[in-house]
């Protein structure tokens, strides 16, 4: 198993994934999500750790479920992080330590942030040791826990303008710490807010484009009211000409909302 291999899926597993465990003996690696082209990148990565692409089950919400049982990966992947829940443990689902059952809190303890107890996720340290390894990290993380936004705003004159965001969804405060510091690291300047990064300055908008983007084909979830749907890679694009030109964007976001009033109608 090659390092960068576990450390790329470490990051699909602190995001939309986890390991958990019936007995000490038995471990389960799994991820969940409704979008296909994360799912196929999630079992690539996977396969290239351990030759395997774990069973697949279809959930009536349309999320796709992946597991595999291995305790040799899920040991290997504690090695990078000691915990892949990323909640606080007596968030729900409530963590199994607190309940006496087995889990990663078990075997490594937990944290106490402001008097929360907490798994013990982190950032896996390769991952800031090589800008390239990071940036890769990133486009997962990204893609899984994360996406662009762009509005379009008036001012108080009515003339209109765009917001435009890039966020990662983070909310274990280690981790969000470390999602902070590694974009720092790799030349950008994050905002950090309780349980988000990011980024909405134009350079950085620009350099995510050019050096991070989104998981090919990844899309839009259903949390944004009119982009859910669209390629994550495509708006970035439209958000990147619209420092040049706003005027496209702009129709193309009133077209849509437009449209969608039409189906609500
Ligand atoms: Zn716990």
């Amino acid at each position: 198993m090659r390092i960068r291999q576990l450390v790329l899926l470490s990051a699909y597993l602190l995001t939309d994934g986890g390991i958990s465990s019936k007995t000490e003996k038995e471990w389960t690696i799994y991820f969940r999500n409704k979008d296909a082209n994360i799912i196929r990148e999630f079992q690539k990565q996977l396969f290239s750790c351990c030759g395997k692409k774990g069973y697949i089950t279809k959930r009536k919400d349309g999320t796709d479920f992946v597991r595999l049982h291995s305790r040799k990966l899920a040991y290997r992947l504690f090695e990078l992080s000691e915990s892949y829940r990323t909640k606080a443990c007596n968030e729900f689902p409530i963590c199994k330590h607190l309940k006496g059952k087995l889990s990663s809190c078990t075997l490594f303890g937990t944290i106490k942030i402001d008097d929360i107890e907490y798994p013990k996720a982190k950032i896996p340290e390769p991952v800031f040791r090589s800008d390239k390894l990071a940036k890769e990290f990133l486009r997962i993380y990204a893609s899984c826990d994360g996406g662009i936004s762009v509005i379009p705003a008036k001012n108080k004159k009515g003339s209109k303008f765009l917001v435009r965001k890039i966020f990662i969804s983070v909310k274990h405060p280690i981790l969000n710490n470390q999602i902070t510091e590694l974009l720092k690291k790799i030349g950008f300047s994050p905002s950090q807010y309780k349980d988000q990064v990011r980024l909405v300055k134009k350079e950085d908008i620009l350099k995510f484009a050019k050096d991070i983007r989104f998981i090919r084909g990844s899309k839009i979830s259903n949390d944004s009211k009119f982009l859910s749907g669209f390629d994550k890679n495509f708006i970035l694009k439209q958000v990147v000409k619209s420092y040049n030109n706003p005027k496209n964007l702009l129709a193309f976001l009133q077209d849509i909302r437009a449209s969608s009033r039409l189906i609500r109608d």
